[in-house]
């Protein structure tokens, strides 16, 4: 089995001064958890804020990845800096993790897709369009403004300049409209890295049957986030147990089968959890709730990374 998650929000502890060599008692992720979690690649994600100005979130991401390459040059008994699916797989063959980087808001880019090739240079292999404000590629889901009604002019020249270069596209975040401009626009499949089905849980942040479907079929991939408020309405009153995540990949699996979905923890990004998923070393106990559930070991393997990584092949260059 090859176990891989697609969102985290570790550089932000990094940035904070943490030590990912050891347990970072006041985060969800650090490089012997991950180990502990049977955790093969994990996204770092390089988070700006939609509150920063231009230059500022450019040099906030400049600052995370720099983090992200300190971290991982500091370890290099445990974990490996990694852009591609061959390397992954040759990491595992070493006993090494991959950290792969992705970028959540493109805000940095600002209005230069010169900017955006330079990210790519660095190691960013997915973008998140935005976060929760419009930005000038597209709206989010979580305003009311919807500056643009989905992509903006821009956003569609990053979209098909995101396509020529092997970058993933991630719709998370983004506003119904813009997902399904980005579905107009891109030639490549799209992944959603941490987000859930609003079937189950009716949060702007989570999709739509439609949008899961239309996902699909362009051979895309949603991996389920973990945070409560969107795996359950009724958190505030009873929190959900990791077997809440379950329910979200069966819902998904009904819908459009087992080869589009995954998961997408968003740890260090969230400030509660499920009951019995409270950091990444509790990651086997959704292989676990799988297996109880019936899934084959063929299915649980496309889950666990095997489908994320279907995406990374076709699109990644
Ligand atoms: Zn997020």
């Amino acid at each position: 089995m090859f176990l891989l998650d697609s969102h985290c929000d570790a550089p932000s502890m990094l940035l904070k001064g943490a030590d990912f060599s050891k347990n970072v008692k006041e985060g969800q992720v650090d490089f012997p958890r991950l180990k502990r979690g049977g955790v093969d690649a994990s996204f770092f994600a390089i988070y700006t804020s939609n509150e920063l100005s231009a230059d500022a979130s450019t040099r906030r991401a400049l600052e995370m990845i720099a983090k992200v390459y300190d971290a991982v040059e500091s370890n290099p008994d445990k974990v490996a800096l990694t852009t591609s699916v061959a390397e992954a797989k040759k990491n595992k063959r070493k006993g090494l993790i991959s950290i792969f980087m992705g970028m959540e808001n493109g805000a940095p880019i600002q209005r230069d897709l010169s900017l955006l090739r330079l990210f790519y240079k660095m190691g960013i292999r997915y973008m998140t369009l935005t976060h929760n404000g419009d930005n000038e590629i597209c709206d989010s889901a979580a305003t009311e403004t919807k500056r643009w009604g989905g992509l903006s002019p821009f956003g569609v020249e990053v979209v098909q300049e995101m396509n020529r270069l092997g970058m993933l596209i991630d719709v998370s975040h983004i506003s119904d409209m813009s997902f399904y401009d980005v579905l107009t626009y891109s030639k490549q499949p799209v992944v959603a890295t941490h987000s859930c089905c609003r079937a189950l849980c009716n949060h702007h942040r989570n999709m739509t049957d439609e949008m899961i479907e239309a996902l699909a079929e362009r051979g895309g991939v949603i991996q389920i986030n973990f945070y409560p408020p969107f795996l359950d309405e009724k958190y505030q009153d009873v929190m959900p147990s990791y077997k809440r995540v379950v329910d979200h990949i069966d819902h998904v699996v009904d819908l459009v089968g087992v080869e589009h979905v995954g998961l997408g923890s968003d740890f260090d990004g969230i400030e509660i959890t499920p009951v019995g998923l409270e950091d990444v070393s509790k990651m086997p106990k959704i292989i676990i709730e799988l297996r109880k559930r019936g899934y084959s070991e063929h299915q649980i393997n496309l889950i666990a990374g095997e489908n994320f990584l279907r995406v990374m092949n076709n699109v990644i260059k």
